[in-house]
This record gives structure tokens, sequence and C-alpha cells, in this order.
């Protein structure tokens, strides 16, 4: 099925070693040509105008580019195939944003609704938009993973009217003016010539249906807001700034589509001892002058609690030791730990008494004969 395509090199009709700069312009070139709304009832253009969008998400992005230049189409083939509709809908390209990229943003204006804000005015099932939140952690919460309550403002769907907004006894009639589309077509003269253009409509704000009775309890839009706890699960080795996904916890979708998701952002604490780097720890351990020289064993403290480590004689200042296995868990999985670096640091000592400055001054004398 992968095998049908064609080359997005020669879709875009661009050389293999094209900048940035010539596959943005010989898309947005295509995309002119072939725009649906350019094009009407054109399933021909339509396809034409999916396959440059397609070409140009993956040769866009340096990484996808050069998987695509070493595997081919191969490179993107998990769930890649027919069946792939509406915009962001191409097989596989889960990460595939229109919102994100201005290219249609200056050269469409309005055209897909929302202004740049990644939401199309189209009057399909969409996510709703995520939700986020902060947790503050502890280093030792963050190495091993912890439970953290978290309340938010939770939307959902009134019980009274379930959703629709309407008073009881009433029901939403079809916009007039979108005719339920949700969206009003016009013309628009820009540097290409006159094009067909698309807005929201501003008055029934993309929905398609007109309330005339409002629902009292939720005044017509068809959400409530409630107060809801999650309880997330942090697991362990997170790291600072990391985002733990919790389906579902986000708004609700429109038209039949799944709620967003709660997105946990995770703020570790600085340790007063210990630093971390991806699953390793660091510590710094002084030792005293006769330690370093004679060898012995000193307490250090882990994430584990305090563990004896041995001092081997004539320790330099700065020496490192591995402590294997008392580092962070990695995420992937948790009975694999980094490891725990100490810097033994040798302590001079600052104040003598005389007594000490005589046992020094005659070690001084014996190194010296
Ligand atoms: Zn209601
Ligand atoms: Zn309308």
């Amino acid at each position: 099925m992968a095998e049908s395509k064609r080359d997005y090199y020669e879709v875009l009709g661009v050389d293999k070693n094209a900048d940035d700069s010539a596959i943005k312009k010989a898309y947005r070139a295509l995309a002119k040509k072939y725009h649906p709304d350019a094009n009407p009832n054109n399933p021909d253009a339509e396809k034409k105008f999916k396959e440059a969008g397609e070409a140009y998400a993956v040769l866009s992005d340096p990484e996808k580019r050069r998987q695509y230049d070493q595997f081919g189409h191969a490179a993107f083939d998990g769930g890649a195939g027919a069946g792939a509709g509406g915009f962001g809908g191409f097989g596989g390209f889960s990460s595939f944003d229109f919102g994100g990229d201005d290219i249609f943003g200056d050269l469409f204006g309005g055209m897909f609704g929302g202004g740049g804000t990644g939401r199309t005015a189209r009057n399909g099932p969409m996510k709703g938009a995520n939700v986020g939140v902060t947790v503050r952690l502890t280093f030792e919460e963050a190495v091993f993973g912890c439970k953290r309550e978290v309340k938010i403002n939770y939307k959902d769907e009134c019980p009274t009217c379930h959703g629709s907004g309407a008073k009881a006894g009433t029901s939403p009639t079809t916009c007039p003016k979108c005719n339920g589309k949700g969206q009003i077509r016009y013309s628009q003269q820009t540097i290409f010539g006159t094009m067909q253009n698309v807005k929201t409509c501003p008055d029934c704000g993309g929905s398609g249906k007109i309330i005339k009775d409002k629902c009292p309890d939720c005044h017509g839009n068809g959400y409530v807001q409630t107060k809801k706890n999650f309880e997330v699960n942090i697991p362990a080795g997170v790291d600072n700034g990391m985002s733990v996904r919790v389906a579902g916890g986000g708004e609700p979708g429109t038209n039949g589509g799944p709620r967003g998701d709660l997105l946990v952002e995770v703020l570790v604490s600085p340790h007063p001892i210990f630093k971390r780097q991806d699953t390793n720890i660091y510590s710094t351990v002084p030792i005293s002058f006769t330690k370093a020289a004679l060898g012995g064993s000193v307490r250090v403290k882990t994430v584990d609690g305090e563990v004896d480590v041995s001092v081997k004689a004539g320790t330099q200042t700065d020496s490192r030791v591995r402590l294997k296995g008392k580092g962070v868990p990695s995420l992937r999985n948790k009975n694999v730990r980094g490891d725990h670096y100490i810097t033994l640091v040798v302590s001079v000592p600052t104040k003598l008494t005389r007594e000490q400055k005589v046992a020094l001054e005659a070690f001084d004398t014996a190194m010296n004969k």
C-alpha cells in the first residue's frame, strides 16, 4: 500500500538537495493551486493537496527528512496508508500540526479559522484542549516516584441540559446564518487573486446551532465547571520540567470528540547535597587529611540512606568514587538505576592545637629525612 506513494521530492517538484526555503516555496505554490477551497468538489485536487502537505510535513522537518532520505517511505510505515483523512490526519503523522506552522497563517488568512490557535472551524469531532498544572516535588520524590493529588477546574457536561445549552423543554435550532455549517464562505482578494475563504460563523460561534432559551444552570454554554481532584502517579525517575499526561483530564471535546488531557508538569526542588544529571547523582564528601593519607572508611549519604565507603590510602583530593546503582531509576525501567558519584575532598585543618602542631612538625621532619 505504501508502495504506490510518490517520492516526496517529486511531489513537491524539488531537487533532493533543495534547501528549506525552496521546499517551503514549492509547497506554498502547490497548496495554493490545489487547496480544496479553490477547487470545490475536485477529489483529484484534494488528493494532490494532501499529498503535498504530507511531503512538506516530512521534508520541512530535518529529522523526518533525514529518515526519509535514508529509508524512504518505509521510515513512516507505522500505521500509514489509505484512509488518511482530514487535516492532520495523514497516516502516521500524528505530530503534524498545521496550527503550529504559520505557512497558512500568512497565506490564507483565517482560512482555517481561529486565527492561529490551531483549531479548525470544521464541524467534525474535535479533541478538547489540554489542561496544564504544575506540581513541586522533592528531590527524593522525583527519584522514587510518588502520588500527587491535584485539584483542577474541570469542565463537564451540564447535567440539566446534557450539554445542549438549551432550557428544559426547548432545543437548539439550526443557525440560519450558516445553515448549521458553523462557518461562512466569502471571497477575498489576495496577492494570488480571488480566494474562496472560510471563517467561523459569528452568529453561532462555529457550533452551527442557535440557542433561543438558554439553560439557566450553564448559561447556554452546555458546560458546568467543578473542582475535581486527580490522583496522579508520578513515575520514579521523573526529572525537572517533564510532564505526566493524564488522559481525559482536559477539557471536553466538541461534536463528540474525546476530552483533552491533563498535563502535570513536574518541578523538582534542588537538594542541599545531591546534584542530578539524567540518572546519575553527584555529591561531594569531605574527608580528613589523615584519612586521605592512611585510608579508612567514610559514611556517605545516598538516596537509599547512609553507606560506608572505603577510602584508599593515599587518596588525592577530588578523587571520584562510583557507587554503582545508587542513582536515579530509569523512566523506562525503574529496576535499572544510574550511579551515584562522590567526589572526595581532602579538608586541611584550619585551627591546630599546640599538640597537633608538634605532631605535624614531627611528621614533616620524618617526611624530609
Ligand atoms: Zn445547561
Ligand atoms: Zn452559524
